[in-house]
């Protein structure tokens, strides 16, 4: 099997493409700013038995998304997997955010994913049961007081997975993975008084792991999720209930 991983250099795209790799895929890393670190994570991978390579793209970047797409084909003739986990939640009020800032959060979070997934396209159509995830947010179902160019951009997402869901089946399945609050960098800015009242808020007590959320995405991408399509997965602590 092999699976391509948009921002594997940390955090949920990361323990996302070490599940696979331990399920048998071979995996392509992309990253964006962090190349050591997807590099390294390939080097290990690869001295584990478990081959990986890193490559690059800024998804608000059409000219470098397309360039990934054509590394990509040049290295393998067929993808079975693709998670595309890639995303930036830059907060600020509606009333205050630059047009720019929210034509950059819908670029990166989802026209830049709209077009990769086109981009791949040739290549997953030979795929052996192919899957595509994409990871959303649990903000696309509550709205966010804070983010609405990035909630609006991940509740784009489910419409154009339920679509993708109908028009590329059966060869491929799509769904989503909604994620709650998850302990990476994008959480790096909560103070602890900030970090208490959201896990307040959270039925389960606290925020995600990342490997909880990459658990829920292994599985998606796994034969055992083969008659699961044009879904999502919510893994929030039972904030929100879909
Ligand atoms: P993270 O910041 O560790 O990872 C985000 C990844 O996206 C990084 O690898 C980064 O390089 C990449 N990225 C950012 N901007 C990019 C761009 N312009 N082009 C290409 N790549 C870019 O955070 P994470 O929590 O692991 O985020 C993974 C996904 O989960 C994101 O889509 C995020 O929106 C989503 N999510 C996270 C949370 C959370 O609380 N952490 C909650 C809901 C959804």
């Amino acid at each position: 099997m092999r699976a391509l991983v948009t921002g594997a250099s940390r955090g949920i795209g990361r323990e996302t493409a070490k599940l696979l790799a331990g399920g048998g895929a071979e995996l392509a890393l992309h990253h964006f700013r962090h190349r050591e670190a997807a590099e390294q994570l390939a080097a290990e991978l690869t001295s584990k038995g478990k081959p990986a390579f890193a490559l690059s793209a800024d998804l608000a970047s059409p000219p470098s998304i397309d360039r990934m797409a054509e590394a990509l084909a040049e290295r393998w003739d067929r993808l079975d997997v693709l998670v595309q986990n890639a995303g930036s939640y830059p907060r600020g009020s509606i009333f205050e955010l630059t047009d720019a800032q929210v034509d950059a959060t819908l670029a990166t979070n989802l026209l830049g994913p709209i077009r990769l997934v086109r981009r791949l396209l040739p290549l997953l159509k030979d795929a052996r049961a192919g899957r595509i995830i994409l990871v959303s947010s649990v903000l696309a179902y509550t709205g966010s007081v804070h983010g609405a160019p990035y909630a609006t951009a991940k509740a784009g997402l489910l419409g154009f997975a339920r679509s993708l869901a109908r028009e590329l089946a059966p060869r491929i399945t799509v769904n989503v993975v909604a994620p709650g609050a998850t302990d990476t960098a994008i959480l790096a800015g909560d103070t602890p008084e900030l970090r208490k009242r959201r896990e307040a808020q959270i039925p389960l007590g606290r925020v995600a792991t990342p490997t909880e959320v990459a658990e829920a995405i292994a599985f998606l991408a796994s034969p055992r999720a083969g008659y699961i399509t044009g879904t999502t997965l919510h893994v929030n602590g039972g904030i929100y209930f879909g």
